[in-house]
């Protein structure tokens, strides 16, 4: 709109009513002229062709603009040029026909400003000196005081009443051009607002709404127009003890900002969302106190929110988890130093509990690794090295590492692979940890029977991997509570191993990442199957913005 504004003055040219008539009555006094043999011009065809072309010019005007060249700058020159011409080669030194240039200097003055009017000035100057000495070789005193004189009369004349006509003129046209520049300023703030993600709202003083952009509506899920409605009305809100807010109230007491990340809107019967509100006067002195009033900034902070509870939870989670063995190992080691100080020692007591008390810190060890597997896969998935590989040769590496922890515990330890399975390409560093956490279960919640590693074609574009064994089992029940963090089964021989409950929350975070998903088959005393199906190509299907994007949300789920 701003932008047509100004496009609209540039192509603006003179004015038709101004030309028309004022060239036709030129042309027509020329004639006229010649007729009372005023002109003293000794060809009439001179007189005639530059009468016609005069008039034609400015018919020119009657012409549909988009056949012209649109510039008021070209018709004056042309107009300044004919008129020369005239001056020089036509009439005499001190015909009146000289007077033709005031409507001239008139036009250039309203629309060049003090600049034209000196320019035109200029012209009509050279033009005067050039016509005397074209007529007259002999330098004659009287007739270049007389040039002074005329051109004195008429710029002066010009200048008097152009300023008397357009003084206040050019003084509308400098508060257009403001009015145009002030419209361009407020149309680009508007669509900069219009394309922020936060919402924004401004009320006057009353609070009813005068502004607002797309995200306002976005955020209160409407399409109605709410300018004139109360902001109180369309925003009804609360703090964190539930307690309704009275916005104007709030604002009324801003002083310049207000901030507030408290603040909760219903958006169903059941259903919040957490706001960021900042709060801003708008009270420049020079505004009366009616154009006075208020601009809300809202912003969706749900997901940050729950983010940041999750964490906070996580964070007291691990805390909790953390201080259980600490106080265990704490407690068997004072019980350690106070069996060493009694007089008659008892080495295998001393031995029992300097044991328990290494178990807790083997386990504070895993607990630690654990964690930091976990920010390593939420830190390393931006820029997570996607790698071609042959599953054959990570099972092969993995059976080289844990063969001897199966033999150890008298477990056969095999693998199943389908002929030819083939290639996958994905983040091999996962995809091991994956398979790790997988076995390293197998083989401790196995007692007897063994392990197997499996591996086969799904279809063309899926491979599954799976880890039999033969061990605990987990009950039906509890099936689903596996990949939450920090569970571990009630079962005896399970609590009497070490874990973390990390592992397979952790697995099932990476599995995510790599577009894969997980599959568990167990029996109770009988043994579990976990399995894992892999995309050959990650990210085929998988839209990487979105994984980064939810990833830091998926890590607390
Ligand atoms: P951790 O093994 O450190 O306790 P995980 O997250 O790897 O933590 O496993 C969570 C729980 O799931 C284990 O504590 C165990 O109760 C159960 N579990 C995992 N794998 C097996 C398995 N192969 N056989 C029986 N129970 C299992």
């Amino acid at each position: 709109m701003a932008v047509s504004s100004v496009s609209k003055i540039d192509e603006e040219i003179l004015p038709v009513k101004l030309v028309i008539p004022s060239t036709i009555v030129a042309a027509c006094l020329l004639i006229a002229l010649y007729n009372f043999e005023l002109t003293f011009t000794r060809n009439l065809d001179f007189v005639l062709a530059t009468s016609f072309s005069w008039i034609t010019l400015s018919m020119l005007y009657l012409l549909p603009k988009r056949w012209l060249f649109q510039s008021r700058s070209v018709y004056l020159s042309a107009f300044h040029i004919v008129l020369s011409l005239v001056l020089i080669f036509i009439t005499p030194i001190n015909s009146a026909v000289i007077y033709m240039w005031a409507p001239l200097l008139f036009m250039s003055d309203y629309y060049y400003q003090v600049r034209g009017l000196w320019l035109s000035a200029s012209l009509l100057f050279i033009v005067l000196l050039t016509s005397n000495w074209y007529q007259l070789p002999v330098f004659d005193r009287n007739a270049i005081l007389t040039i002074i004189f005329q051109f004195v009369v008429i710029v002066t004349a010009s200048f008097i009443i152009s300023k008397m006509t357009f003084g206040d003129r050019s003084e509308r046209r400098k508060l257009d051009s403001q009015y145009v520049e002030a419209e361009y300023e407020h149309d680009r703030l508007l669509s900069l607002i219009n394309t922020m993600a936060d919402a924004v709202i401004a009320t006057d003083q009353q609070g009813k709404i005068t502004t607002y952009n797309a995200a306002a509506l976005d955020l209160l899920n409407t399409n109605k127009t709410l300018i004139n409605s109360p902001i109180e009305d369309i925003l009804k809100l609360t703090d964190a003890n539930g307690e309704p807010i009275k916005l104007m109230q709030l604002a009324s007491k801003t002083q310049f900002l207000e901030r507030r990340t408290d603040i909760s809107m219903p958006v169903s019967d059941s259903d919040n969302i957490n706001l960021d509100i900042s709060i801003s006067r708008i009270a420049p002195s020079m505004l009366k106190s009616e154009q006075q009033g208020f601009t809300f900034l809202l912003r969706d902070i749900t997901e940050r929110k729950s983010l940041e509870e999750e964490r906070d939870l996580f964070i007291s989670e691990v805390s909790h988890e953390l201080r259980t063995p600490i106080t265990i190992s704490e407690g068997d080691m004072s019980m350690a130093v106070l069996l060493a100080g009694k007089p008659k020692p008892d080495v295998a007591q001393i031995k029992a509990s300097i044991k328990k008390a290494h178990e807790q810190v083997v386990y504070l060890g895993d607990m630690v690794n654990d964690l930091s597997a976990l920010s390593r896969a939420q830190l390393e998935n931006k820029g997570m090295e996607v790698v071609s590989f042959k599953i054959t040769d990570v099972i092969d590496e993995l059976m080289q590492t844990y063969r001897p922890q199966a033999e150890a515990k008298g477990l056969y330890f095999k693998t199943d692979v389908t002929p030819n399975i083939p290639a996958i390409t994905t983040s091999k560093l996962y995809f091991k940890e994956i398979m790790q956490n997988f076995i390293t279960n197998a083989i401790k919640y196995t007692k007897k029977g063994g392990v197997v590693i499996k591996a086969q074609s799904v279809d063309r574009d899926n491979v599954m991997l799976s880890v039999i064994d033969t061990g605990a089992g987990i009950a039906r029940s509890e099936q689903n509570k596996v990949y939450q963090k920090f569970w571990r089964s009630e079962d005896p021989y399970t609590r009497s191993t070490s874990g973390t409950g990390l592992g397979l929350f952790i697995t099932a975070k990476l599995a995510h990442r790599l577009g894969g998903y997980l599959m568990l088959e167990s029996e109770i005393k009988k043994g579990s199957t976990f399995s894992i199906v892999l995309p050959v190509m990650a990210f085929r299907e998988v839209d990487r913005g979105s994984v980064a994007k939810n990833e830091v949300a998926n890590l607390f789920n």
